[in-house]
């Protein structure tokens, strides 16, 4: 991989949390990248995409502003941080966006989706999950996710891919089972009033110890999976290629010799950057030795995520898993720079990264706190139900008679 060849730009993080992002601008040629339409979305009301001209893109990324190039890319973290939340660090979440119009959710950690929301993204396409592990803090918002954008767009049923376990019940497909079954009386009420075919969930279950396996192709998209390390058996990384641009998305893992082997290469590597004992051990008032054990036993602490992108190299590594705070980040940086001093950025949730073969550019979205949910679509109106449900004549019986609704609206 020539660095020589790639432009990283990065703007808009201009806070306490500078230091976050950290961009090398290289040497290189500029090419020409006037974007042409590709497989539009369906806008907001009153919105109106445009291309990027040579790779000018604005310091920050208003969503649905922007249309991507026909070899274009854009992943955004929806989720940077650890189970236990906080306002600015969900739980971990990529979405991966492509100028063919596909996109593609690497995990939806508790909390992410909030930040999904905010993008005010066309939910129809939206119907692929891809889920590393079954923590909460990578799958906890997937019911939100599956009725959310059920009601937000998505009129189709939703796929979910993930790894099996060493039994039945610890893999994925026993886990979209119990959830369904937990949530039983959410779908119920609303199966038949909404669109059939949205509140159908499609799991995709694949060998949690192929190493480097095609789990998706359609439409030029290939996604592999490998092992990773990361407690029981079960967990896996993903890398996504498409037109000769390659993205890997660790989820959780110990440094693993498959990660070394099948990320070298990719573009964009992200690998979680856990925080150090020493951060670890006062953000959850933890001993040294527990957080040491956790930090660097059963993740990936920020020198060894060095290491590993030192092997790997990719045109930028992005590190995760962290709790967002000065002080936690200056700890991050100087430990991942005794070990790696290639392109790096260190995720915060909503930031973009653009991928093209000449550019990499990286910034944050720029979102209201109070984005409305996309409306309904014309595929709404026509989609197929089979017909509300309703409580029994006992619990309608019990209507207080003060109170008649006013007369239904005439169609
Ligand atoms: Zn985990
Ligand atoms: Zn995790």
């Amino acid at each position: 991989m020539n660095y020589r060849t790639t432009r990283i730009t990065t703007r808009a993080v201009t806070n306490a949390f500078s230091a976050l992002v950290i961009a090398f601008c290289l040497t290189g040629s500029l090419s020409q990248n006037v974007h042409a339409a590709t497989a539009q979305d369906n806008m907001p009301v009153g919105r109106k995409a445009v291309a990027i001209s040579d790779g000018q893109y604005p310091g920050s990324y208003f969503p649905n502003t922007e249309l991507l190039g026909p070899a274009e890319m854009r992943i955004t973290c929806l989720g940077s941080g650890m189970p236990n939340l906080t306002r600015k660090s969900a739980s971990l979440s990529y979405l991966v966006e492509l100028g063919n119009g596909d996109k593609f959710l690497f995990d939806v950690g508790a909390g992410s989706m909030a930040n999904l929301w905010s993008l005010r993204p066309d939910f129809s396409k939206i119907d692929k999950v891809f889920a590393s592990h079954l923590h909460t803090d990578h799958v906890g918002d997937f019911m939100g996710l599956h009725i959310g954008s059920w009601l937000s767009g998505r009129y189709t049923p939703i796929h979910i891919y993930g790894p099996s376990g060493s039994t039945p019940e610890m893999g994925t497909k026993a886990f979209v089972d119990g959830m369904k079954k937990g949530y039983a009386w959410d779908i119920a009420g609303r199966s038949g009033a909404l669109p059939d075919a949205g509140g159908e969930i499609v799991v995709h279950e694949f060998d949690y110890k192929a190493v480097n396996q095609v789990v998706y192709q359609e439409n030029g998209v290939t996604i592999r999976s490998w092992p990773a390390i990361h407690l029981l058996d079960g967990p896996v990384s993903y890398s996504l290629e498409w037109q000769g641009l390659k993205y890997v998305f660790g989820g959780d893992t110990y440094p693993n010799k498959w990660y070394i082997k099948h990320a070298a290469g990719a573009d964009i590597a992200s690998h979680e950057a856990f925080l150090p004992p020493k951060a670890l051990a006062k953000y959850f008032g933890w001993s040294l030795g527990q957080a040491t054990f956790v930090s660097t036993r059963i993740h990936t602490e920020p020198q060894a995520f060095g290491k590993v992108m030192s092997a790997v190299k990719p045109r930028l590594a992005v590190g995760y898993h962290s709790v967002q705070s000065p002080e936690n980040n200056a700890a991050i940086m100087d430990a991942v720079r005794k070990t790696y001093d290639g392109p790096l950025a260190l995720a915060r949730d909503l930031m973009v990264i653009n991928l093209t073969k000449e550019n990499i550019n990286v910034r944050m979205a720029s979102v209201d706190d109070y984005v409305l949910p996309p409306d309904v679509s014309k595929a709404y109106v026509s989609a197929t139900r089979s017909g509300q449900k309703h409580a029994s004549d006992y619990i309608t019986g019990g209507k207080w008679k003060g109170y008649t609704p006013p007369p239904m609206p005439k169609k």
